[in-house]
């Protein structure tokens, strides 16, 4: 449903709440965070609204300068805090925020459940964070493992992942219209989001990603590619109306 990110400087939470905040009118299941935390991913999530993952974040805060955040639009798994994103994979070194269907998850589990892989939720959107670690755990970046991994998965996507290995950067990709995939520039830090409004009390400086291309996004610049690995020269707009 709704998605921001950070990278740079500032403290990733405040940021991941307020942008969070601005994107409350399209309702949703749940709202939860990923903030890298002194090299160590933490996670504060829970169902119901904002509120709850305000009050979670105040009794047990969490401070870094990369993170990640969403509220959920249920489509496979209660609207429960189990079920919230974002999701870690296994090693605890990969956490994903995704908005869409993935229409062929169920066999995708079966096979990774086959080979023992423990799942923590019953979200289709899980299934893809897996997926990216088993790709790196094979020796590919993060941007490759995620490419990967979308190869493999069916559906319209937008999401966004980042790593504890590679903790300079945030990876983004967007296939068809299951919400869009807006890059915030700023200096030396950017932003991520589903929609505009989240984070251009920021910046007014958008980038927009189009169906089949993945940014990799670090505090000092961004790299925008196809799936198929095929550079991008992205137009930059500037947002010039107030939301
Ligand atoms: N299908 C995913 C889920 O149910 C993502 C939902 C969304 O777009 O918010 O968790």
């Amino acid at each position: 449903c709704g998605i921001v990110g950070y990278i740079g400087g500032q403290n990733a939470t405040p940021i991941i709440l307020n942008g969070l905040r601005r994107l409350e009118y399209r309702g949703y299941d749940s709202a939860g965070l990923a903030v890298l935390q002194n090299g160590k991913i933490e996670i504060r999530r829970d169902a119901g609204k904002l509120d709850h993952l305000v009050t979670l974040v105040t009794n047990q805060p969490v401070e870094g300068n990369l993170g990640i955040g969403h509220t959920r639009w249920a489509t496979h798994g209660e609207p429960n805090a189990r079920n919230a994103h974002p999701h870690l994979g296994s090693t605890g070194e990969v956490v994903l925020v995704h908005n869409g269907i993935v229409e062929n998850f169920l066999e995708l589990r079966e096979e990774l459940e086959a080979e023992g892989e423990k799942f923590n939720s019953d979200t289709d959107s899980e299934i893809i964070v897996h997926l990216i670690e088993h790709a790196v755990a094979a020796g590919h970046s993060l941007e490759n493992a995620t490419r990967l991994a979308l190869k493999q998965i069916k559906g319209a996507h937008g999401i966004v992942v980042f790593s504890s290995r590679e903790p300079d950067k945030i990876v983004a990709a967007r296939i068809g219209n299951a919400g869009g995939v807006v890059i915030g520039l700023g200096e030396d830090e950017n932003y991520v989001a589903s929609d505009i409004p989240a984070i251009v009390e920021h910046t007014r400086r958008m980038m927009f990603l189009e169906s089949r291309q993945m940014a990799v996004i670090t505090r000092a610049d961004v790299k925008i590619e196809t799936l198929e690995g095929k550079p991008v020269q992205p137009e930059i707009h500037t947002i010039s109306w107030d939301p």
